[in-house]
């Protein structure tokens, strides 16, 4: 979370007399007796909320409900009933404009779980306990203590398990050789065919990281530079290749002396250097134009530090993972 979307999320809290979690900047506390949770669903459009509300009724959210809340309060968007939980999406905006739409659509979704009988509770066992926001690895629900106690426990056992995962760093080689064999194949083949450098680097970025990815179990900054030096090398060999089978069938040699000869063809001049750099140097380019959004979304996701704990409570048994 960056200080100033957190920031942002501070204010919102305030307005709304609740707490913004320092890790996440989700939004939580108690409102009217009710347990409430706010946050942004989707990371890239931070201003747009969802209020989470802990209650049951005997008879489920109705159709008219729901419309009705919707004429009345134009904040929110859509409201729906999820088993024990309450759920308003809000209309996002400016900063002023979300802080509002917060207010107002809280105040709405609270007033109508009062005014139409729902008991606050537990989410997940329904008793009507006093339920709390907490942040499962990520998932963010609210929990009575003992649902939280179980829950937690499981969650925290899963996280372990794929923080405890390996990077096998063999395997990561033998995927990414695998799959930059395809790039170089795709390099020749799309050569022979008359294509340009674009889609062939491009599938050498991606099918290198990938093939790591695969086989290493996950991606890690060294997982990185074996792809980056393996994608360089199999991409020079392909691309000499494909001189290689040029030169085979204009002077009629076998492949492996043509291979070995591109060197002292491009020392008499016989082969144009700038082509032969300039054409390698564009599938480098697409290469990295290929890989770079595939190692930095692969670096990014392993570095997310997951957790399982109660928001707001700092000295919580949880461990921080
Ligand atoms: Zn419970």
């Amino acid at each position: 979370m960056n200080k100033k979307q957190l920031r942002e999320y501070e204010q919102i809290a305030q307005r709304l007399g609740l707490a913004a979690d320092p890790e996440t900047g989700v939004i939580h506390g108690a409102k009217d007796g009710y347990a409430v949770l706010l946050y942004a669903p989707n990371a890239k459009a931070p201003r747009v909320l969802q209020i989470l509300l802990a209650a049951k009724r005997e008879q489920p959210l109705s159709a008219d409900e729901k419309k009705t809340l919707r004429a009345n309060c134009k904040a929110v968007t859509a409201l729906n009933q999820r088993g024990n939980l309450l759920a308003a999406s809000l209309r996002g905006g400016s900063l002023d404009k979300t802080i509002a739409a917060a207010a107002e659509g809280l105040d709405a979704v609270v007033d109508l779980a009062r005014r139409s009988g729902f008991a606050a509770c537990c989410p997940r066992c329904g008793r009507e306990e006093p339920a709390a926001a907490c942040d499962l690895g990520g998932n963010y629900t609210l929990l009575c203590d003992d649902c939280f106690a179980a829950a937690g426990q499981a969650a925290e056992t899963k996280l372990q398990e794929k923080n405890a995962r390996r990077e096998n760093v063999v395997g990561g080689i033998v995927g990414a050789l695998l799959g930059s064999l395809v790039g170089g194949i795709s390099i020749i083949v799309l050569s022979r065919l008359g294509y340009v450098a674009v889609l062939s680097g491009i599938l050498m970025g991606v099918c290198t990281t990938k093939g790591y990815e695969l086989l290493a179990g996950k991606m890690s900054k060294k997982g990185a530079a074996i792809s980056l030096v393996v994608m360089l090398l199999m991409t020079w060999f392909a691309d000499r290749l494909d001189w290689a089978i040029v030169i085979a069938s204009e002077l009629g040699v076998g492949l492996f002396e043509s291979y070995q000869a591109i060197g002292q063809l491009l020392a008499l001049g016989a082969i144009d250097s700038g082509t032969y750099y300039g054409n390698l140097a564009m599938v480098y380019v697409f290469m990295l134009v290929g890989a770079i959004p595939m190692l930095w979304s692969a670096l990014r996701s392993s570095k997310v530090a997951a957790r399982v704990c109660r928001l707001g409570d700092s000295n919580s048994s949880a461990a921080q993972l």
